[in-house]
């Protein structure tokens, strides 16, 4: 007899991993298969910056040491696109972990937990009798879908793609740099404006550099895009000569959470769950990957509506205010007053980054002081 399997997770990312892990945490005796189109360890266009969040998300999973190993990252500079800078300690450290290292290492914590891994690339789906028949072969009660922005089980299952509008393209490359240099860089551009590049030190003699911009700007220069994304970088990084360039598209997300439909519930990047204002996507996959792996096994008669209600409960409001701020954003003015903000209010910075790299958001009274100056005032410059 052909096995059924409880979980069927799609892409061995943050995303899938972490469901597949949480499937099995809260049911041992649960069957779950992941499968993905590569073997690991494989590498991932990434900046590789994790922040505390997901650390807190790793915890929760069974993993607090995962990336104890790497070094915690205290520093952080961002650059307004009108050239206001702040430098200040976080509140908690961000980690940068090579993906080619980060990915394999969770797939093989769920292979340790029990979990089937298989390399399969997913290519049909179809629907029957409670259960869902993967390429004519597998059969699932519930299937994870966290195969990534250019997801085919979201297609499959008839869910657009994120529009233009809400995609950018990023390109980073590894360079060398001195341990000792160990701030992360965020700095935006004016120029085809919202973009930005980084650099975060790895703390192993090099940092993943890279720069993105929304897909629809990219366009508007008309230039072929690996020329317009890997010529800004070395423009803006000269110091940093990046080597293994490597570009993606980014869904982003777009203030409502898309969780599937049916028995097939969408997490990551499948789901467009990436901060549209930072790019910051790897919390959110370990999240809604908790979370969908939750649903599978706790609610398996209608894992979508008990998926539905975590991410809404976890991410509800942040989306939104994400989604209001990034429209806000479009006025590059309107960060150089929040950075301005933030560079004379150490609460602002913390403040700005829950709401960049975690699920903050923003009380009343500070979106309006940030709005007044906006309206009143040019940004100071800071050093
Ligand atoms: C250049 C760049 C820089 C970024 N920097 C950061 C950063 O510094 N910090 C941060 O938090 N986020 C960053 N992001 C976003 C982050 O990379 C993503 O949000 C994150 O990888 C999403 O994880 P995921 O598990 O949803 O998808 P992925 O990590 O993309 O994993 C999807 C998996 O699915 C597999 N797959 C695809 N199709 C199939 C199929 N048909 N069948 C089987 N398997 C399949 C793939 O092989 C892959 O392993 C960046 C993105 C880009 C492009």
């Amino acid at each position: 007899m052909t096995t059924v399997w409880d979980v069927v997770v799609v892409g061995g990312g943050p995303a899938g991993s972490a469901a597949a892990l949480r499937a099995k945490q809260l049911d041992p005796g649960a069957r779950v298969l992941l499968l993905d189109r590569d073997d690991f360890p494989r590498d991932k266009a990434c900046g590789d910056g994790i922040a505390a969040h997901g650390r807190d998300e790793l915890a929760l999973l069974g993993l607090p040491d995962l990336i104890a190993d790497y070094r915690p990252t205290q520093r952080l500079s961002v650059v307004s696109p009108g050239g206001v800078r702040v430098s200040a300690t976080v509140a908690r450290p961000n980690h940068v972990v090579p993906r080619l290292v980060f990915d394999a290492r969770l797939v093989e914590a769920a292979r340790a937990r029990g979990v089937e891994v298989r390399r399969h690339r997913v290519r049909s789906l179809a629907a029957r009798d409670g259960e869902v028949l993967i390429d004519g072969e597998v059969r699932a009660r519930t299937i994870v879908a966290a195969d990534g922005a250019h997801s085919t089980v979201r297609r499959l299952i008839g869910a657009p793609p994120a529009p233009d509008r809400h995609t950018a393209i990023a390109v980073r490359g590894y360079a060398d740099m001195p341990d000792s240099d160990d701030a992360q860089l965020i700095a935006m551009q004016r120029a085809g404006w919202p973009a930005y590049a980084w650099v975060f030190p790895v703390g192993d003699g090099t940092a993943n550099v890279g720069f993105g911009m929304l897909l629809p700007k990219l366009r508007a220069t008309g230039l072929p895009g690996r020329q317009v994304l890997h010529g800004r970088l070395a423009e803006l990084l000269p110091c940093l000569p990046a080597r293994d360039l490597r570009a993606h598209h980014l869904p982003l997300s777009p203030g409502r959470p898309r969780p599937g439909a049916g028995r097939v519930l969408l997490a990551g990047d499948a789901a467009a769950l990436i901060n549209p204002l930072t790019g910051e996507g790897i919390y959110y996959a370990l999240l809604s990957g908790r979370l969908a792996g939750e649903a599978a096994v706790t609610a398996p008669t209608d894992p979508l509506a008990a998926y539905r209600r975590g991410l809404r409960g976890a991410l509800g409001r942040h989306l939104r205010t994400t989604d209001l701020l990034a429209r806000a954003a479009q006025s590059s003015g309107f960060i150089d007053a929040a950075i301005a903000t933030a560079a004379r209010r150490p609460e602002v910075f913390d403040l700005l980054v829950e709401v960049g790299l975690g699920a903050g958001t923003v009380p009343v009274p500070l979106a309006w002081a940030v709005i007044s100056r906006w309206l009143t005032g040019s940004p100071r410059r800071h050093r």
